[in-house]
């Protein structure tokens, strides 16, 4: 996969010091945003998807932005870390296991650099419970996790780049393999997933079935092959004026 900001000084790097290239490598790909802006996302209807002719995934049920599928061919990645002294510590320490499992099916598939610092980061983890969201019917309704989605312009030092942006609260204080189902299904929204299966055995489904999903299905995963194969502006430097707010 394409990886961005690539230093394009690299190849005259004398060779002692390419010997610790893979770190510096991974750093240079996830730079810290020196400004970034918000962008006014033109309301487009989206389009109808077309379900794939095996059934085999949900892609008819994803939705896109109004500047396409919010995907990157490499994302960047914070997660709030545990407490390392008070109370406090041993829960924070079980939130942010069963955050790093679930994180890991996703790095299984894509490429994920985990960040230290927040502000080189596109998807950042945050440990908080979401709060209490208002339904159309006047009802609240309490959840454990949520992800929000903005799309921004970043400047990481190379240029204007569009970007997803993508908050993540999960809630502390539920068992282990619950908060683990909960990261697993709101991360699947970070990386691009913005929609739910109807399907129970599968991460994103709407409605969690009686056993926690752990794992990614093989929907999921055809459904994330499917999203990462379509065309996208994001990534890319940004060409047109910008349509700030
Ligand atoms: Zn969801």
């Amino acid at each position: 996969m394409g990886r961005l900001h690539r230093l394009p000084v690299a190849c005259l790097l004398p060779a002692l010091l390419l010997l610790t290239a893979p770190l510096q490598a991974a750093e240079a790909d996830c730079r810290v945003a020196v400004a970034t802006r918000g962008v006014a996302e033109t309301p487009v209807p989206p389009a109808a998807i077309a379900p794939g002719a095996s059934g085999e995934d949900y892609r008819q049920r994803l939705r896109p932005t109004g500047f396409g599928w919010p995907r990157l061919d490499h994302w960047c990645v914070w997660v709030e870390p545990a407490a390392t002294s008070g109370a406090g510590q041993r829960w924070d320490a079980l939130w942010l296991g069963a955050v790093e499992r679930a994180l890991g099916q996703w790095q299984n598939e894509l490429t994920i650099t985990r960040v230290e610092d927040p502000a080189a980061a596109q998807v950042r983890i945050l440990r908080r419970r979401p709060p209490l969201q208002r339904q159309a019917s006047g009802r609240t309704r309490a959840s454990h996790g949520r992800a929000e989605l903005a799309v921004v312009e970043a400047d990481r030092g190379a240029g204007w780049i569009l970007e997803p942006q993508v908050q993540v609260l999960i809630s502390p204080g539920q068992r282990p393999e619950a908060t683990e189902a909960t990261a697993l299904h709101e991360l699947g929204h970070a990386f691009g997933l913005w929609g739910h299966s109807d399907d129970p055995a599968d991460a994103m489904a709407a409605v969690p079935g009686a056993q926690p999903v752990l794992a990614l299905s093989q929907r999921d995963l055809a459904t994330l092959r499917w999203l990462y194969a379509q065309p996208t502006r994001f990534g890319l430097p940004v060409l047109s004026a910008p349509a700030s707010r």
